[in-house]
């Protein structure tokens, strides 16, 4: 049986109430898989969609966390306060965190690790520019980011991390990969990591591809072997459309 992880990333999008709303109405949805879904939702969301989740099977995750455990660090979060509230995921290293916000290969690999230690499940985000792509590099620079942010981190805490392979050109802009590149990339970096640690890492891995996933070319995407899952930002906003994405990894995972 095929493994998905489906996850809505929020961004910087809903009020509590509309998070709140949200659920309610995915429920209404009746998710086959729901053990496969997770929301990735603003901190200030997460302890009434936790609540709001009890019961439904679907998990919960947090878009970043600071790698200290406390201190003057105003306006960060640490990995034990979003403990305390029971999230299961945390993204680390999405390209918009690394372009606005300072986020690097050194600060990504100590999250992973802060993350690791305190069992929450980390979805860490790698991928290239149009610019890289265009100069061929892009395998390059994918193998760049995981060796970075696996430094230190043994075989077995490694084979817990989600990656998500998002190219940055295709965040957000309508422009998907096609099937055929998604799956090259997600494919390499599994032999990447085979390499980086041993042969068995690779069937334990959940890798999976974001970048404009939609209804409408989920089915494409997922049925590739190398693809577990999609990392959506836009399309997971609206309830009917993440669910569409959802029933088709069902039925893929068949
Ligand atoms: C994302 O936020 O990780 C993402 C892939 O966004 P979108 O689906 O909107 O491209």
């Amino acid at each position: 049986m095929k493994r998905f992880l489906i996850a809505g990333n929020w961004k910087m999008n809903k009020t509590s109430a509309q998070a709140v709303h949200y659920v309610k109405e995915l429920k209404a949805q009746n998710l086959e898989r729901p053990e496969d879904v997770a929301i990735i939702a603003p901190f200030t969301q997460l302890e009434p969609l936790k609540k709001a989740l009890e019961g439904t099977g679907i998990a919960l995750g947090a878009q970043n966390v600071h790698y200290e455990h406390s201190g003057a660090f105003t306006g960060e979060i640490s990995v034990d306060m979003l403990k305390e509230i029971g999230v299961d995921y945390c993204v680390v290293g999405h390209s918009e965190r690394r372009q606005y916000f300072g986020e690097t290969d050194a600060t990504v690999n100590k999250k992973l690790k802060v993350l690791l230690e305190e069992g929450i499940t980390p979805i860490l985000c790698v991928g290239e520019s149009l610019e890289t792509r265009e100069k061929k590099q892009e395998q390059a620079f994918v193998c760049g980011q995981l060796a970075a942010a696996f430094e230190g981190i043994s075989l077995e805490d490694a084979a817990k991390v989600v990656i998500a392979y998002e190219p940055i050109w295709a965040i957000g802009t309508g422009h998907t990969a096609t099937p055929e590149q998604a799956e090259e990339m997600c494919s390499f970096i599994r032999g990447m990591m085979e390499g980086l640690y041993d042969i068995s890492i690779g069937e334990k891995l959940l890798i999976q591809y974001g970048g404009s996933m939609k209804p409408g070319n989920a089915k494409d995407l997922l049925s590739k072997k190398d693809i577990n899952g999609g990392l959506i930002g836009g399309a997971s906003l609206k309830v009917k459309d993440f669910a569409e994405i959802a029933h088709i990894a069902a039925e893929l995972a068949e």
